[in-house]
């Protein structure tokens, strides 16, 4: 019944997470009803988007291309505690909590040997090599690694690597390993999470033996 353009726009709207064929194509019609400045003014901001954001060289969140993230490049930031997450908008949810003053490590993807995903195709290298001898370079703190993973095989697996390898490379007393999962939901996704349950939640956090 409509235009073939609409019906290709709103099935490639789908792309995106979440949208099904009914709001996909709500969106599409949305977008005849724009205003043409509007219009350009959405086309330029997709396109910049796209162009100058890329991912911080140091932890994985999302940056300004060609530069590190808002959060490496905040000086008041402490070096000895590191929130290990699986992708960068995990980052916004713990950021929600407002009372961590860590810094992040993305890992882009949990190990899940099933899925034939291993260690070498995460982020767990430059952890183990750089951000943490780097963070305890000079600094008579310990290093707390906090891990906020969604419950799940992969999660424990990842976990396990990550306590294996504090144990071979000598950080048993310099690094220590917690975990969020007390007092959040089994199955939550951490894209809904409040700020409320965060707090909790990190506040609750317990050491990972
Ligand atoms: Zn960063």
């Amino acid at each position: 019944m409509l235009p073939q353009s609409i019906q290709d726009l709103a099935q490639k709207l789908q792309y995106f997470p979440g949208f099904g064929s009914r709001s996909s194509q709500k969106l599409a019609l949305d977008v005849m009803y724009l205003a043409d400045e509007k219009y350009t003014e959405l086309v330029g901001a997709l396109e910049s988007a796209r162009k100058n954001t890329s991912f911080c060289q140091i932890c994985g969140f999302f940056s300004q291309r060609g530069s590190i993230c808002s959060i490496c490049s905040d000086d008041s930031r402490n070096h000895h505690q590191i929130c290990i997450v699986e992708k960068p908008t995990d980052v916004l949810s713990m950021e929600k909590s407002q009372i961590f003053r860590g810094r992040y490590h993305v890992l882009n993807q949990l190990i899940s040997p099933l899925d034939g995903i291993f260690a070498e195709s995460t982020r767990l290298g430059e952890l183990f090599d750089v951000r943490i001898p780097d963070s305890l370079l000079g600094k008579t703190k310990e290093v707390e690694c906090i891990l906020f993973f969604k419950a799940g095989f992969s999660s424990e697996a990842t976990t396990a690597y990550i306590r294996e390898m504090i144990a071979r490379r000598g950080y048993i007393d310099s690094v220590k390993m917690t975990r969020l999962a007390q007092g959040l939901p089994l199955y939550y996704n951490t894209d809904t999470l409040d700020q409320a349950t965060m707090v909790r939640a990190l506040e609750d956090r317990r050491e990972v033996v």
